[in-house]
């Protein structure tokens, strides 16, 4: 069983709180997620949104906060770079972690700003955190939201030529299909449920979730309580959207993307839990081969369709 993670807080919540990956209170730590099995993370960079200078010192603090933590846990850990690492470290019993920046501002209008963070190992970006900025509309602009803008196009036309996954979490509705309909590659929507299931302005209707199957992509199912259900949720619902989800677009383009340490308020308790998704869904019906794409193959699938395999 090969179980990833499509996205959690915890390297931009411990850079502030000058906590140990290895083992905290938090959510997520390497202790616990060595013991879920877990065999990839993706870890956002995140800075609240600001000029892009500001935006560009928050996001350098936060790749230095990772790369110590690295190098203290080097032997449960590997960075994924490219495919091949992934690959040969998967049966190596380490995690791949992978680096995510959750909105772009720290990239301005500088191609130069996003080669440079390849090359620090960025492969995952997500262009708007809620707001509005130089590259696409956030969802927090409402109504009134815009599409991509002819950076954002640039964007991700560098983003396609180096292999960086491109995430249309908190992206606005509009930039969402903008995104779609010009990005080349399967897409991963790192964090969000059904809005057919809970009315948040940050899950998926049904038509964004038909076009992220026609994309090839995958949706990474959130464990922040105020996305599940609004009243008293518990990891039943949170699996009432894996079974939505799968009944209307298929299994194919499902995935785990917990949100851990994004939130006070999640559904399962925290990495510890991931041991347990196996005979959840298996509760719920699903095959041992569904349960494999869901847990981690489909996530797979897509890190594969876009990363070089050689970096
Ligand atoms: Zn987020």
């Amino acid at each position: 069983m090969r179980i990833v993670d499509l996205h959690c807080d915890t390297i931009s919540l411990l850079s502030e709180k000058e906590g140990s990956l290895y083992c905290n209170a938090g959510h997520f730590d390497i202790k616990r997620a060595l013991e879920s099995k877990l065999a990839l993370q993706f870890f956002a960079l995140f800075s609240m949104p600001a000029d892009c200078n500001t935006s560009m010192r928050q996001i350098l603090k936060q790749i230095d906060k990772f790369y110590l933590e690295m190098d203290k846990n080097s032997e449960y850990l590997f960075l994924a770079r490219d495919y091949n690492d992934i690959n040969k470290g998967l049966d190596s019993g380490k995690i791949a972690c992978l680096l995510h920046l959750e909105g772009a501002e720290a990239l301005g209008t500088d191609e130069e700003m996003l080669r440079i963070l390849y090359r620090l190992g960025l492969r995952s970006i997500g262009l708007t955190w809620n707001n509005r900025n130089l590259l696409a509309d956030g969802v927090a602009e409402g109504d009134q939201a815009g599409g991509l803008s002819l950076q954002g196009r640039q964007v991700l036309d560098e983003m396609s030529k180096l292999g960086i996954i491109l995430d249309l979490s908190h992206i606005s509705e509009k930039s969402f299909f903008d995104a779609l309909a010009y990005y080349d590659k399967p897409v991963l929507v790192s964090h969000a449920n059904a809005r057919a299931l809970c009315n948040h302005r940050r899950n998926l209707n049904d038509s964004q979730l038909r076009a992220l199957a026609i994309n090839g992509g995958v949706i990474g199912i959130n464990q922040v309580a105020d996305f599940v259900k609004e009243d008293s949720p518990t990891v039943d619902d949170l699996l009432d959207h894996i079974v939505y989800i799968a009944d209307l677009i298929g299994v194919e383009h499902i995935g785990l993307g917990s949100d851990f340490d994004g939130a006070d308020t999640i559904v399962m308790k925290g990495i510890e839990d991931y041991s347990k998704w196996e005979s959840l869904l298996s509760a719920r019906s699903f095959t041992q081969e569904e349960i494999e794409k869901i847990l981690g193959l489909n996530a797979l699938r897509v890190i594969e369709s876009v990363l070089n395999y050689d970096a």
